[in-house]
């Protein structure tokens, strides 16, 4: 993918590293989990100050809560993610004008290992994720290692598909669609909860493909190979072939974000269309 060079945004903020998470005990305790809790309790078992023990555990190299600096590999893909993400921006603002309406951009959190979000806590082993309740994209990018070497689907544009996907939740958000799901969620079953998921996942699948063809109108960014990789990454991260890779079989009612095919199949649709309609993967019984 041709990304060195074109313009970055302003809305990455970085969590990685010291002075990223708030500073002091907070972080210290974010960084030392469930460890640090029950240590502090019995600290406080014990007649001492917990939060002078924080406080001596903050200044301490090698604690729980220290991280490793950012290595340069890492900061270049941090630059890679940001202008990334001004693509998104351009693209979807553009659409939204389109619309007749205004594309309010949405952060992304850079995060190592954990993370407070508007959601709650997360992990990195979740992958990465949207928030709607703050508009944010988190991730974690040692995740761009495990898509190379545990999924299995290796290169730039792959990655760029990822991030596409998670900024395609925050177009769902803004456009009304995720919360309509999540309250026709609300009232059904589980199984039925389920299949909205995957239709709300395709349809990010789906402004994914739609953001690389405008991309590709706009900045000529693809090289050769490039939307093999994102349709490898599509495939490899169908929930069939997760759960046959995890558990040995396929349980399609725990389906939340697709088959392999269907996730290739909407990206693919994506990559063909000029315009979006909110209802194209809930109004059809061919998924
Ligand atoms: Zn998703």
């Amino acid at each position: 993918m041709r990304w060195e060079g074109r313009e970055q945004s302003d809305n990455v903020e970085d969590r990685r590293g010291s002075g990223g998470g708030g500073g002091g005990g907070g972080r210290i305790a974010l960084g030392g989990g469930m460890g640090t809790i029950v240590l502090l309790v019995i600290v406080w078992l014990m007649g001492g100050n917990p939060l002078q023990f924080l406080q001596e555990q903050g200044g301490g190299t090698g604690s729980p809560g220290v991280e490793a600096p950012a290595s340069p590999e890492e900061e270049k893909t941090k630059q890679f993610v940001a202008t990334i993400l001004k693509d998104t921006e351009t693209i979807w603002g553009e659409e939204f004008k389109k619309m007749g309406s205004t594309y309010e951009e949405p952060k992304l959190v850079i995060f190592r290992s954990q993370v407070r979000s508007g959601c709650g806590f997360a992990g990195a082993q979740m992958g990465p994720f949207y928030c709607p309740t703050d508009r944010t994209v988190y991730i974690d990018l040692s995740f761009f290692n495990e898509l190379s070497q545990r999924f299995g689907a290796p290169g730039d544009f792959a990655q760029a598909y990822v991030i596409a996907h998670e900024v395609g939740h925050h177009v769902q958000n803004l456009l009304g669609v995720s919360s309509k799901v999540h309250e026709a969620q609300q009232r059904g079953g589980e199984v039925q909860a389920n299949q909205l998921s995957v239709r709300l996942e395709l349809q990010a699948d789906f402004l994914a493909g739609m953001w690389a063809r405008k991309g590709q109108q706009k900045y000529d960014f693809l090289e050769q190979g490039d939307l093999e990789e994102a349709l490898r990454a599509a495939n490899q991260i169908g929930d069939d072939t997760l759960q046959r890779q995890a558990q040995g079989q396929v349980v399609p009612d725990s389906f939340t974000h697709g088959s392999s095919e269907q996730r290739v199949r909407w990206f693919k649709k994506g990559l063909q269309s000029d315009r979006f309609d909110p209802n194209n993967t809930f109004q059809t019984d061919d998924l």
